[in-house]
């Protein structure tokens, strides 16, 4: 397979689950995206507010604190508010995931096709990052 064309823009996952860790990070690199990892609420919430990624696809359930819980803190930030957020789940708590202040959402098991759209119109709309 050919290298992709590198894009410039880097997605951090927060994941815990490795074989779904494993999935979206080889989906996403072969579209040319530098990808980072975070297993944990925690762990994510601090690579988000370090890393400063363009796009983040939170899982909700999370060792620590949720999907849900970080992606409230990183809104709530103004440092971190701007980065479009997708959160990827297999089960409801849609009342919660719809006023988190999350970019979109979608439902697990992921359709690439449709995750790579979604990744590239909130890239498109997102403001250029300093
Ligand atoms: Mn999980």
């Amino acid at each position: 397979m050919e290298a992709p064309e590198p894009t410039g823009k880097c997605i951090l996952i927060i994941e815990d689950n490795p074989l779904n860790m494993k999935l979206f990070s080889a989906m996403i690199a072969a579209q040319g995206y530098r990808v980072l990892h975070a297993a944990d609420g925690p762990a994510g919430l601090a690579a988000a507010r370090q890393e400063q990624p363009d796009l983040i696809i939170m899982d909700v359930s999370l060792p620590g604190l949720s999907g849900i819980e970080v992606t409230r803190l990183l809104k709530e930030n103004e440092e971190t508010r701007d980065i479009p957020i997708i959160i990827a789940t297999a089960f409801g708590m849609r009342d919660e995931i719809r006023t988190c202040g999350c970019d979109a959402f979608m439902a697990k098991p992921i359709a690439v096709a449709e995750l790579l759209r979604l990744i590239e119109s909130l890239l498109a709309r997102s403001p250029a990052r300093i």
